[in-house]
């Protein structure tokens, strides 16, 4: 049986998953400690990615070439940005853009060059047992499906969320990591699957919504989420 990676992007989130894990042995590489162990039956390593696209990029790098991971979950929070995604909903994941990527006009804007690509699409049988696992989790909970914005900006003005949902009306939330994870797990061919509950709506009360929906909400969800996974 294959390994699963769990990153989280939290403290809090890493926390309450390691703690419901047995045996567990730690194996610190590129100054990030890695859990390796037994998580319900099933063998996985668990990881803080730290925030921003390059750490997570490294951090899927050394799961995939130092641990052998053959599939990838985050789990996370992130910024509202689409009309019907509203604080506490959560949403899984169809497909990652890098907001902040823009070498026009060499390339067309979002594109990564060289790629040809400016959408990296999630792995479509883990994002839906991802998604049972949600319903399974948290049944009064509203869980979306669809394009998630990355980018190194926490977005926390109604000004800087306008622009964004101008310029990418389908786009669900914004965060700073999966795209960046998105992007690793294709040119490894690695299954990657992405959870995001929505912990602001990135205007100008995003810093206290923020804050206060990390500490009450965000881990209890994600441990939740990632048990029901692995137990499927
Ligand atoms: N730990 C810091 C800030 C974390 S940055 C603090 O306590 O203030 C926000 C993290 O949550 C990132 O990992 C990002 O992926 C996600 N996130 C949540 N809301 C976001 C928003 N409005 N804009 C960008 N990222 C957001």
């Amino acid at each position: 049986m294959t390994r699963i990676a769990i990153v989280s992007a939290m403290q809090e989130e890493l926390a309450a998953v390691l703690a419901l894990m047995q045996e567990q042995q730690k194996q610190t590489v590129a100054g990030r400690d890695f859990w390796l162990g037994e998580l319900h039956g099933r063998e996985v390593v668990v990881v803080l990615s730290r925030i921003g696209k390059v750490a997570a990029a490294t951090t899927a790098t050394v799961l995939i070439e130092r641990f052998g991971v053959q599939s990838l979950v985050f789990t996370g929070v992130a910024g509202g940005l689409h009309p019907s995604v509203q604080l506490g909903d959560v949403v899984v994941v169809a497909e990652f853009l890098q907001h902040d990527m823009d070498a026009s006009p060499l390339f067309p804007r979002y594109e990564v060059p060289l790629t040809g690509a400016s959408r990296f699409a999630t792995h479509t049988g883990l994002s839906q047992q991802l998604t049972v696992a949600v319903r399974g989790a948290l049944p009064t909970v509203r869980v979306h499906s669809g394009l998630v914005i990355s980018g190194d900006r926490f977005v926390s003005t109604k000004l800087a969320s306008d622009t964004l949902r101008d310029n990418l009306p389908d786009a669900l939330a914004v965060e700073m990591e999966g795209a960046a994870i998105a992007q690793v797990c294709v040119d490894y061919g690695v299954a990657f699957a992405a959870v995001r509950t929505i912990s602001d709506r990135a205007d100008d009360d995003a810093h206290s919504d923020f804050t206060t929906f990390v500490q009450t909400t965000a881990s209890p969800y994600s441990a939740a989420i990632v048990a029901a996974l692995l137990k499927s």
